[in-house]
């Protein structure tokens, strides 16, 4: 039997839901989708904000946004959330400008 073994990309990868943490724009203006409040940028904090794509049948379906206690309280509706910023923090601890 001849099976065909030509998908070189692994194309059984399954479009999960997931979730990053980034930093909130200055004009950014998205809601909360636990508490249904803005998420502000605020200049003094180095604010986050976690965002979900929410994928549904393996295709994307929309983003959704959270504070990042919000995402927590709702306990991690998309899984953890993957912090590319967390080295940094480790690093900037006591530098500053
Ligand atoms: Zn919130």
């Amino acid at each position: 039997m001849a099976t065909k073994s030509s998908n070189k990309q692994a194309s059984n990868q399954t479009w999960q839901s997931r979730a990053v943490i980034r930093t909130v724009d200055a004009g950014n203006s998205a809601y909360c989708a636990v508490c249904d409040e803005l998420i502000k940028f605020r200049a003094r904090i180095r604010d986050e904000q976690v965002i979900c794509n929410v994928y549904k049948d393996d295709k994307w379906d929309r983003v959704e946004h959270y504070h990042p206690e919000c995402y927590q309280e709702a306990e991690l509706p998309y899984g953890e959330a993957d912090d590319p910023y967390d080295r940094e923090k480790i690093n900037t601890s006591g530098q500053s400008n």
